[in-house]
């Protein structure tokens, strides 16, 4: 909700159809001279007119606005959001605050963003990301090839043969871009999670015993 200019009297605050008048009781001049009898003497002492404010003039307030020139509306206006905010980031929007009093330029409209959590990707050091891969355990001893989630879409993650658990792994410049210098980018650091059954049979057992023979 903001405070927009009164349609039915463009600002002015004047109810349509009348004409502000010169105020009579200080005949325009906004001000009135009072004689203040004291001890010492008199004095002309200066004041604001009550009548009309020290404006000079009175009128008859617009009925819509209460003579304010304003009136409260809510508007939805489209932002653009540059990359790189965080929450807390300050947006300012020109000319989109509250209407000025009497026909005067209109404030800006300041917006604070809020930014939601990703369940993949962890934002960190403002622009640095960090994510999780897992991979079983044959993958990590000969190495593959893992699609992987960044902010850009999902990439291509070479993981090298005799990767360790735990290990992190830099995915240069997948990061977030930062604010006002988007051509400076924060890197993805992925870390290595290896599954390793909890149980084999069959084949892939004999197939295990058999490498525990070999390293021996
Ligand atoms: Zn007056
Ligand atoms: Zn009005």
């Amino acid at each position: 909700m903001r405070l927009e200019e009164c349609g039915e009297c463009t600002g002015s605050g004047v109810k349509a159809g009348t004409s502000p008048k010169t105020c009579g009781t200080c005949g325009g001049q906004g001000q009135v001279v009072a004689t203040v009898r004291t001890p010492l003497g008199n004095f002309q002492q200066v004041t604001a007119c009550n009548a009309c404010g020290g404006s000079g003039q009175t009128f008859t307030p617009c009925s819509a606005c209460g003579g304010d020139g304003r009136v409260r509306r809510s508007k939805r206006i489209s932002l653009r959001v540059p990359a790189g905010v965080d929450s807390g980031s300050r947006l300012r929007v020109r000319g989109e605050g509250n209407a000025g009093r009497k026909g005067g330029p209109p404030g800006d409209l300041y917006v604070f963003v809020g930014v939601k959590d990703d369940p993949d990707l962890k934002r960190f050091e403002s622009i640095n990301v960090s994510s999780t891969v897992t991979i079983p355990y044959t993958k990590a001893i000969l190495g593959t090839t893992q699609k992987v989630r960044t902010v850009d879409g999902t990439v291509d993650l070479k993981i090298p043969a005799g990767v360790q658990p735990g290990a992190t792994l830099l995915m240069a410049k997948r990061g977030v871009p930062k604010l006002g210098q988007p051509n400076v980018r924060g890197d993805q650091y992925v870390t290595v999670k290896v599954t390793i059954p909890k149980s084999v049979s069959g084949k892939e057992k004999e197939l295990v015993e058999e490498l525990e023979g070999l390293s021996n």
